[in-house]
């Protein structure tokens, strides 16, 4: 198939590698000539736009940072819409807030171009592996249509429902994700202070019921000090940001997430909005003194 790709960052350019190596044919554009001319060099074809990706592609990929972004390249000038014929399908795999996602796809539908909405967890390691857990939400004639390619990137696929629902999934693995490297974050530092070596620590309770993909993940980062992201503290806030308001607006309140939301926010304030996710544990040495 030829496929379109817009969005090569962390995530984008791994997935875009694992449908050339399926056999397609990858159209990419992104605004970082960097991301760009390294699918290139992965064997993809360089597009000079997102309408010019929409005019040659009749199967589109995004994997952009938030909901403006999803918009601009969709709806924008020089954007998909401005390109695609009708019948063109459009997966927006980016993380953002369900409510923008059924924005989007009614601008779509006017159009006569088909799209869905499919986040996905599993961070840079299952993008690069081909394992990422996939969330879907829209037509569910569409997604039995994409299947297939969605499974050339990800390692489940589980239809969520109407548009959005796939982008609701995903803040809901966003809590549990915040919440879980806060917990880890707080309970490592309590056994630090109190003089336990925390390699120690992780290594007596990663079997027990504590043990997470999450503590499994994060905690060597942590014990390493290596915060390269991975996925950013500034995106995390993006989706506890959207997660607040999609909670503000069907009435299910969210403390947990709102006090972990100021952490990441004092953390962006000290300058480490581009670390991963992981640097949460720097929120606790900065209050504890280390
Ligand atoms: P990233 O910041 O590394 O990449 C985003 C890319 O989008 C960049 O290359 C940027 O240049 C490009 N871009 C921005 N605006 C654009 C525009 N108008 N036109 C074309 N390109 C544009 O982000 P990422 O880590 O790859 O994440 C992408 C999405 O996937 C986000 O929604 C994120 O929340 C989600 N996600 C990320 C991870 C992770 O571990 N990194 C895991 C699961 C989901």
């Amino acid at each position: 198939m030829k496929i379109g790709f817009i969005g090569l960052g962390i995530m984008g350019k791994p997935m875009v590698r694992n449908l050339l190596k399926a056999g397609h044919e990858v159209i990419v554009f992104d605004i970082t000539k960097a991301n760009v001319d390294e699918a290139v060099s992965s064997g993809a074809k360089a597009a000079t736009s997102s309408k010019d990706v929409a005019e040659q592609c009749a199967f589109i990929i995004t994997m952009l940072p938030n909901s403006p972004h999803v918009k601009t390249v969709v709806m924008g000038k020089d954007g998909v819409l401005e390109g695609a014929k009708p019948g063109t399908i459009l997966i927006d795999m980016s993380s953002i807030a369900p409510l923008a996602s059924q924005e989007i796809e009614k601008a779509c539908q006017q159009k006569g171009v088909k799209m869905i909405d499919a986040p996905v967890s599993g961070g840079e390691p299952k993008a690069i592996d081909g394992t990422m857990s996939i969330m879907v939400g829209g037509d569910k004639a569409v997604y039995d249509q994409v299947y297939d390619v969605l499974m050339t990137m990800g390692g489940s696929a589980v239809y969520c429902g109407k548009i959005g629902a796939g982008n609701t999934t995903k803040l809901a693995n966003q809590i549990i994700v915040a919440v879980n490297i806060a917990a880890v974050s707080e309970a490592f530092m309590l056994a630090t202070k109190a003089g336990v070596d925390p390699k120690l620590v992780f290594d007596a309770i990663k079997g027990g019921l504590a043990g997470s993909t999450v503590m499994n993940a994060k905690v060597p980062m942590i014990l390493d000090r290596n915060f390269k992201p991975g996925f950013k503290i500034d995106l995390h806030i993006k989706d506890l940001n959207n997660a607040l308001e999609t909670g503000h607006g069907v009435g299910a309140p969210l403390p947990l997430t709102a006090e972990v939301m100021e952490m990441l926010q004092t953390l962006h304030a000290d300058g480490c909005g581009q670390d991963d996710h992981s640097a949460l544990a720097k929120y606790y040495e900065k209050i504890v003194g280390n």
